[in-house]
């Protein structure tokens, strides 16, 4: 039988590097910063929930939009940090993770031949989803402004064209670890509002911000609940990132058409997890203040290796993530960099083009996580520093 051949509209997406890298890391030995996934557990009172409950026999089918409990206690949670207002039986969805929440958004809001915007560098799965929805993506882009990245406005004016149904942001940003301001969002809004569009808004990282930087919601902007899907996960706010457990909130005439989509890919997920996280959002956000509090230490220790290591770092607000300019260390470029720093530094870390469309622009820039236990950050400072010692050419 001739071979079939993967649908043209997946080829492009066939392979990710986070395998390519890992492959490497583990070959060499080294400190895997690349993938951004915790190594330590969440919350103790959230485990035992979800052990609970597998235990007492809640292990089949839960409801279509997700158990009442969970439901509840998002709507609870928005209403209390952010003043949005969903029903939890109408305006709010839980999917097999916020990657599930962003494609079933696509899939169910956007028709084929549409477009969509993405704001360069963007979350991987975020080209599949418009892919996969036979859509289009136009992207904007950040730029560097003083020590971090800002949205360049006029590359979000000239991405938006009469075909544009949807923008989908994503703030706290991965992968830069910029944390879009007030000023920002409401040139956002405004330009979203007088173009007729729909926001879908991913905040998986919405209690992970630094420094007192405040994460704001574009959905609490005047005009924008209307048009906004917000979409979150218990992934990183509760270190639970193989529990997929994520979410929408939106106004019925877009959450109906998540929902029509969601029904169809998983129908539904997680069920034990689902009370463990309701558990969590009502019980554990000082868990989270004080995972945030850790992150942010190991934030600014790992940059700092990486700077007295001569990368050129850049300042993360919020996030896994701190991303470094190689341009001092190198003539070659972010990947062909990454495909060696194992076996160099003995460390892992991502390069920035494997999140952006246009790669010249982003071939000068790695990432690194700092979402890893303290013996391992602390291990990645120490080659950062030996490297430091013994430059290799
Ligand atoms: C990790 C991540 C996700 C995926 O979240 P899940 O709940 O694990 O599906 C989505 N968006 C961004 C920006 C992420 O970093």
């Amino acid at each position: 039988m001739q071979q079939i051949p993967t649908v043209a509209r997946l080829r492009p997406f066939a392979s990710t590097i986070f395998a390519e890298m890992t492959e490497l890391a583990v070959r060499h030995g080294a400190v895997n910063l690349g993938q951004g996934f915790p190594d330590t557990d969440g919350p103790a009172s959230m485990l035992e929930v979800a052990e609970r409950a597998i235990a007492d026999g809640f292990n089949q089918y839960p409801p279509g939009r997700g158990v009442p409990a969970l439901r509840e206690a998002i709507a609870r949670d928005r209403a209390a940090r952010y003043g949005t207002r969903y029903d939890p039986d109408s305006q709010v969805l839980v999917t097999v993770g916020a990657t599930e929440a962003i494609a079933a958004a696509i899939l169910g809001l956007v028709e084929p031949g549409d477009e969509v915007v993405l704001i360069e560098p963007y979350y991987d799965s975020y080209a599949a989803a418009v892919a996969l929805a036979g859509a289009t993506r136009r992207t904007a882009r950040l730029v560097p402004d003083g020590d971090g990245f800002a949205l360049d406005l006029d590359s979000l004016r000239a991405a938006i064209t009469p075909k544009t149904r949807l923008l989908l942001l994503n703030s706290p940003h991965n992968p830069t670890g910029t944390v879009l301001s007030r000023a920002d969002l409401q040139a956002i809004a405004d330009l979203v509002i007088e173009r007729d569009l729909l926001v879908v808004t991913d905040e998986v990282y919405e209690h992970l911000t630094f420094d007192g930087h405040e994460h704001i919601s574009i959905s609490t902007l005047p005009g924008m609940y209307e048009r906004t899907v917000v979409i979150s996960s218990a992934a990183k706010t509760f270190s639970v990132t193989g529990w997929k457990i994520g979410w929408a909130c939106a106004p019925e005439p877009l959450l109906d058409g998540v929902l029509a989509a969601k029904q169809f890919l998983t129908f539904v997920g997680g069920g034990p997890f689902q009370p463990a996280v309701a558990h969590a959002l009502e019980h554990e956000l000082a868990w989270v203040s004080s995972l945030r509090d850790t992150l942010s230490d190991k934030r600014i220790r790992l940059s700092q290796a990486l700077e007295d290591a001569g990368f050129g770092v850049k300042r993360s607000d919020g996030t896994y993530f701190v991303c470094a300019d190689i341009t001092p260390l190198t003539a070659s470029d972010a990947y062909a960099f990454c495909r060696e720093l194992p076996e160099r530094l003995g460390v892992a870390a991502v390069p920035l083009t494997v999140f952006a469309d246009d790669k010249d622009s982003w071939s000068h820039l790695v990432r690194f996580t700092f979402c890893k236990k303290e013996e391992t950050i602390t291990e990645g400072i120490r080659r950062l520093h030996a490297a430091h010692a013994t430059p290799s050419h």
